[in-house]
């Protein structure tokens, strides 16, 4: 008998198995895929952002009303533990300009490999290839496991299975039913850092510009924004052929894809978060002896040639036109376009291309401090079959390793 098997050798799973072996415990993970981590292989363009550079705090903000039921497990492994450990492994890592932390190889590889290398040298077993069918309690309290024409007892499970994005990598939600007929809440999914759409043309004209800072914010309807650190990112925009892409805009699609009739939100994008709505206003003021320069030359000091051209074009007035000659009218145009531009959205790319599933396993029936179960004793859950998602930029990584680290110390 197995002390623990543990369903899905993924971030959260492979991390889980290190830590319950290194308790010298005897410990089976059960992979689907032929191999083991493959949304690790995968991650950060291949070079897999590990974790976040910043303290406990700074993670569980970013997870919004999260972040409390992250906090034990945080405090178990936060982010400088994450890096230590994984240096410790002979993976030495970098902090890139953003706080995202990446192995100074570049190669997620040599993450998925050491996570690997200590779960074996630890002497757990990895079993790949092996897809998990379901599983019961039995009047013991043991847990049987099945897989086509294998069956395994252990003691306890850790239910890592991840979530329901990039369907090929294995990830199709088998966890959550398995939750559900156990009695646990699952919120209602939905894809989360995936692409938008848009049903603009003159927003896929603008294909391949990249707007390093500016602030998004997803509306709903006539909905006032909302506070939600889900509903607003600032951080670098990219124009696609289809609607938008890059971190600011992946990060408030869980927003949007959760909400019923996506096609009815809309994207405020604030181009100059670095200037108030009255220092755009005075920009484009005709007094101070810059009545005679073109409206494009000014714009075109706080945004790329393109948007300022863009930008025009909504506000129906020539580029060339100068300040001294613009209409009053067309002036707060402009001074709205740059704070709050508002671009239609006709949802998102969906779970082919979302980097995480938003919703899962309801948080109020597992105990934050073991991650177990709080309706079947010996049962836990780790990483993204969990209700938590968070922002590009490491931090999900972070959730599935301190979750899967804090699991494996409490089985
Ligand atoms: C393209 C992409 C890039 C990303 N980049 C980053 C990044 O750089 N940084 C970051 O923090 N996050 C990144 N993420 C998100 C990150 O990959 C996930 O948050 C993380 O992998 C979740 O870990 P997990 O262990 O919960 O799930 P997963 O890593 O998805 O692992 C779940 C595993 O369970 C297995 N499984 C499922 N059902 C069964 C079954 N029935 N039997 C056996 N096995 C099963 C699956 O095959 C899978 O291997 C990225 C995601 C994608 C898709």
């Amino acid at each position: 008998m197995w002390d623990v098997i543990i369903i899905g050798g993924g971030a959260a799973g492979l991390w889980a198995a290190g830590t319950a072996s290194a308790r010298g415990l005897k410990v089976l993970v059960l992979e689907k895929n032929v191999k083991a981590g493959v949304k690790i292989l995968m991650s950060g363009g291949s070079r897999c952002n590990i974790t976040h550079h910043c303290d406990i705090t700074g993670i569980m903000e970013a997870f919004g009303n999260q972040g409390r039921f992250l906090k034990p497990a945080l405090h178990n492994l936060g982010p400088a533990d994450v890096v230590a450990e994984v240096n410790r492994w002979g993976v030495a890592t970098k902090v890139e300009e953003t706080g995202k932390v990446f192995p100074v190889s570049d190669r997620a590889l040599d993450v998925r490999d050491a996570l690997v290398r200590r779960l074996t040298d630890g002497g757990a077993r990895l079993q790949t290839g092996v897809a998990v069918q379901r599983f019961e309690r039995q009047s013991t309290g043991q847990w049987r496991v099945f897989t086509e024409g294998e069956e395994f007892v252990a003691r306890a499970l850790i239910l890592a299975t991840g979530g329901l994005s990039y369907a090929g990598c294995g990830t199709t939600g088998d966890g959550y039913p398995w939750a559900a007929a156990l009695g646990h809440k699952i919120e209602p999914t939905h894809a989360a850092l995936t692409p938008l759409l848009s049903p603009a043309v003159w927003v896929h004209e603008l294909q391949g510009l990249t707007l390093e800072d500016v602030r998004v914010t997803a509306v709903y309807g006539s909905e006032k924004p909302q506070r939600d650190p889900r509903h607003t990112s600032r951080t670098s925009l990219l124009w696609t052929h289809f609607g938008f892409s890059g971190p600011a805009a992946m990060n408030v699609s869980g927003a949007v894809s959760g909400w019923e009739e996506p096609h009815r939100a809309r994207l405020l994008v604030d181009l100059v978060p670095e200037l108030s709505e009255s220092a755009c206003a005075t920009l484009l003021d005709a007094q101070g002896g810059s009545g005679k320069r073109s409206l494009h030359s000014v714009l075109s000091q706080h945004v790329p040639r393109r948007m300022a051209e863009c930008l025009s074009v909504q506000c129906e007035v020539a580029g060339d036109v100068t300040l001294a000659e613009l209409p009053k009218r067309a002036r707060l145009k402009l001074v709205e376009s740059l704070k709050k531009l508002s671009v239609p959205l006709a949802g998102t790319r969906g779970y082919p291309k979302a980097e995480v599933t938003a919703g899962g396993v309801c948080r109020q029936e597992v105990n934050p401090h073991t991650l177990e179960s709080r309706l079947s004793p010996g049962l836990f859950f780790a990483g993204e079959i969990l209700d938590v998602d968070g922002p590009i930029g490491g931090f999900n990584f972070q959730a599935a390793f301190a979750t899967g680290h804090t699991a494996a110390t409490h089985v």
